[in-house]
């Protein structure tokens, strides 16, 4: 009998990876469905200037409110759009909505805000990206200086060359880049010369203990003290308290974002935290 035989092969199907597999399968179905009936949404965090607090610009995250299993985490449900392949056409209409919502707030008169958008792996390595990037900014008028496309490490280092190409050809069209949770990958900042970024934002696990730890406050100074001398813009995620705005903002950051502002909200509400 299979079951018994540990080396046999139907071994493998043991009742609970079957389970396993087949919630995994109604999860990527129930996703599919979701973003098919329209059920994803975008939400805008702010970022705001160290020095006077002013909204700068936003990040789009997306968000998935489910009928049943409540608000789904992207670290949930991002990691299957990537390996199911959804990500790429999800990932075009979340740059289109933020590109409309950016052109749609500066012709209602508020300030110039700079769209931050997330780009996955499987969306960098997909060979449609930058004309999907192009036609996009073409039809939504969005000026390209005010969309900023959020990279990672990981992203940059996979393949150099590819990756220094495609991003030199969207810098020539005008676009901001930004990488996005440094200091948790193995690039240094030495590598990210022979990139053409513009922002730097210091992952959240440096700023999470910041009070606490010497080690992340050397950390954090470090990024910040190396990104001005390279010229970048230094934008810290994932601020919680008054002292990390202190210490950030004493020490050079030029950004900052986390709760202790605002978390991502609906564009309607973000309004209300402009006029604040
Ligand atoms: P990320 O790009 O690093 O986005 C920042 C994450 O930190 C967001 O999580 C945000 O809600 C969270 N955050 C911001 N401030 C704070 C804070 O003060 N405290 C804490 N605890 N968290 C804070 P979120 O929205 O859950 O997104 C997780 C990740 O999913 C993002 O990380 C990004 O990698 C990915 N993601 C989200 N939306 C998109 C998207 O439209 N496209 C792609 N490709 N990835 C996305
Ligand atoms: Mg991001
Ligand atoms: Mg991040
Ligand atoms: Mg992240």
């Amino acid at each position: 009998q299979a079951k018994e035989d540990g080396r046999n092969g139907f071994a493998f199907y043991s009742p609970a990876l079957n389970r396993h597999s087949i919630e995994r399968l109604a999860f990527e179905t129930e996703l599919q469905r979701a973003f098919d009936q329209g059920q994803l949404q975008v939400h805008y965090q702010p970022k705001v200037l160290a020095a006077d607090g002013r909204i700068k610009g936003v990040e789009a995250l997306l968000r998935w409110p489910h009928p049943e299993m409540g608000a789904v985490s992207p670290a949930k449900f991002i990691p299957v759009a990537e390996e199911t392949g959804l990500i790429v056409p999800l990932g075009r209409w979340v740059l289109e909505e933020a590109c409309r919502q950016q052109v749609a707030w500066k012709r209602e008169g508020r300030p110039d805000l700079v769209m931050a958008v997330n780009l996955s792996a499987r969306q960098f390595s997909d060979e449609a990206l930058f004309d999907d990037v192009a036609s996009i900014v073409t039809a939504t008028a969005i000026d390209p200086g005010n969309l900023e496309l959020e990279i990672t490490e990981s992203m940059l280092m996979r393949d150099i060359e590819r990756a220094s190409s495609l991003l030199g050809r969207f810098k020539r069209m005008g676009l901001r880049l930004a990488v996005d949770d440094f200091g948790t990958g193995y690039s240094s900042l030495a590598n990210l010369r022979r990139f053409p970024i513009d922002t730097l934002k210091i992952d959240r696990a440096f700023v999470r203990d910041l009070e606490g730890s010497g080690e992340d406050q050397a950390i954090a100074q470090a990024i910040i003290t190396m990104a001005k001398s390279l010229g970048l813009n230094v934008v810290a995620e994932g601020v919680e308290t008054l002292p990390q705005v202190d210490f950030l903002r004493d020490r050079g950051c030029d950004e900052l974002q986390g709760f202790y502002f605002s978390k991502a909200v609906p564009a309607q509400e973000l309004l209300a935290l402009l006029s604040r």
